[in-house]
C-alpha cells in the first residue's frame, strides 16, 4: 500500500470559504492523534470559513526540529512521541512555516475508532490527552512565549468518540477566537469534519482491500504494520515500512484495514455464530480491558492478520517509554504467531534511527518472507476454508 501521501493529507484545499474569517491563521501541531484525525480538523476549520492557506500544520518530526525549536522547553520526562511535541510548538510559534495567530492543540480525550460500540471505551492515552498543557508549560517558564509572539494557545478537551458533545466543546473553546461563531454553525462544521474523516478513511480502506485482492489473486504476500497512528510520522516510525516496501512487498496499516461485511463474515463469521465473539469487531476474546482506542485497534489488527492468508508478516512498532504498549507485546505476538504468520517487532524507537540494525532486520524479514511466505499463505488458506470474497470476481 503506497503510504507516502502525507503532503496531500495535510495540504488539501477545499473551496467555498466565507470572507469574514479569511485573515485568521491557525497553527496545528502535527503530532500524536492528529495523525488519525487530521481530516476532521481540516473539514471542521474550512467549514468555519478559515482560509485553507491559513491552516498551518507543523512539519514532520525530526531531530533538527527538536534541537532548533524545542531545546530547553521540556517539562516532563515522557515517552518519545510526547517529548517531540515541544519541537512542533516551537516551530509553529516561531512562524517557521508561516506566521500564526492561534496555536490550536486539542486535548483529544477519545477517538472516533471503527471499533466504537464493540469495545468498552475509545479513550486516548492519558499522556496524549495531557500533552498540550504539559508542553504549553514549557513555553511559559521564562515569560509567556505565546503572548510575546501575539499567539493564543487554544487547547479544548475534545471527546471525538462522542459526536453529540463535540460542538459544545469546540464552541466554548473557539467562541472568542473565531468572530461571530455560533453553536449551530459549530455543529455544522463538526458534521463536516466527521464527513471528511469518514470519506478519507473509507478511501484508504478500499485501497487496502484492493491490495489484498491483488495479493489474493496472485497468491503473493503482503505485510501489515501494527503501530500507533503517529508512527506514520517519519520522525517517530523512521519509515521502517518504506525499507520493507523496497523489497517489493505491499504494506498495509492496521488503522486502515477493510471492514466490508462480506470479508469480515468470511474471517470472523464462524466465531460469531459459535458465540465466541459478539461481532467481527469484538476483541473481548483477546483483550477484555478494551478502554484505549489505539490499543484496541492494534489488538483487532492482530486478529485480522491471523486470519487473512496473504498477510504473511506483521511488523510491530512502538516508541521509547510507551507504557500503553508494554502489556500488549505478548498478546499481539501470540495472536499473530499462533496463526503461523511471521512477527517482527521494532520497540523503543526514539530520535535516532538505528540505521544499521534496521537494515539487518529488514534484510532478515525479506529473507524469511522469500523462504516461507508460500507455505504460510497455503497453511492459512487451508485453515480459513473456501469462499474468500477477495477471490469472488476471479471465481465468477
Ligand atoms: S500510547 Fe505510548 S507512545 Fe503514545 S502517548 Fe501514550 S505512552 Fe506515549
Amino acid at each position: 500500500m503506497p503510504i507516502r501521501t502525507w503532503a496531500k493529507w495535510f495540504g488539501r484545499r477545499p473551496s467555498g470559504v466565507p470572507a469574514s474569517r479569511r485573515s485568521l491563521r491557525v497553527g496545528i501541531p502535527k503530532v500524536l492523534n492528529l495523525w488519525s484525525t487530521h481530516q476532521f480538523w481540516w473539514g471542521f476549520f474550512t467549514a468555519l470559513g478559515i482560509d485553507p492557506a491559513h491552516l498551518v500544520f507543523s512539519s514532520d518530526t525530526s531531530e533538527e526540529q527538536g534541537r532548533q525549536f524545542g531545546k530547553g522547553r521540556g517539562t516532563v520526562d515522557c515517552c518519545y512521541p510526547v517529548k517531540c511535541v515541544t519541537g512542533h510548538y516551537g516551530e509553529l510559534l516561531a512562524g517557521a512555516r508561516r506566521p500564526i495567530d492561534v496555536l490550536f492543540s486539542p486535548m483529544i480525550y477519545s477517538l472516533p475508532s471503527f471499533l466504537r460500540g464493540h469495545v468498552a471505551d475509545n479513550l486516548a492515552c492519558p499522556r496524549v490527552m495531557a500533552a498540550p498543557e504539559n508542553v504549553k508549560a514549557g513555553f511559559l517558564r521564562e515569560g509567556d512565549g505565546f503572548a510575546a509572539r501575539g499567539v493564543r494557545h487554544v487547547a479544548p478537551l475534545v471527546a471525538l468518540a462522542e459526536p453529540r458533545i463535540v460542538p459544545r466543546q469546540l464552541h466554548a473553546a473557539l467562541a472568542d477566537v473565531v468572530e461571530g461563531l455560533t453553536l449551530e454553525e459549530t455543529r455544522r462544521a463538526v458534521e463536516a469534519g466527521y464527513r471528511a474523516l469518514e470519506a478519507f478513511n473509507a478511501a484508504l480502506r478500499a485501497r487496502s482491500r484492493e491490495i489484498l485482492a491483488t495479493c489474493a489473486r496472485a497468491d503473493r504476500p503482503c505485510l501489515l504494520v501494527l503501530a500507533r497512528p503517529y508512527h506514520l510520522d517519519p520522525g517517530i516510525g523512521h519509515e521502517i515500512e518504506v525499507d520493507l516496501q523496497a523489497y517489493g512487498y505491499p504494506v498495509l496499516w492496521g488503522q486502515y484495514l477493510p471492514l466490508d461485511e462480506d470479508l469480515l463474515d468470511w474471517m470472523f463469521g464462524a466465531e460469531v455464530r459459535a458465540g465466541v465473539i459478539r461481532s467481527p469487531l469484538d476483541i473481548s476474546d483477546v483483550w477484555p480491558s478494551s478502554y484505549s482506542a489505539n490499543t484496541n485497534e492494534i489488538l483487532w489488527g492482530a486478529k485480522f492478520a491471523a486470519r487473512m492468508p496473504w498477510v504473511a508478516c506483521v511488523v510491530r512498532l512502538s516508541s521509547y517509554e510507551c507504557g500503553m504498549d508494554q502489556p500488549t507485546y505478548t498478546p499481539v505476538q501470540q495472536i499473530v504467531e499462533r496463526s503461523g504468520t511471521l512477527f517482527f517487532a521494532f520497540q523503543e524507537l526514539d530520535a535516532t534511527k538505528p540505521a544499521g540494525s534496521v537494515k539487518i532486520r529488514v534484510e532478515t524479514i525479506a529473507h524469511y518472507l522469500e523462504r516461507a511466505a508460500g507455505a504460510i499463505i497455503a497453511r492459512k488458506k487451508a485453515a480459513m476454508g473456501p469462499g474468500c470474497p477477495l477471490l469472488a470476481a476471479q471465481a465468477a
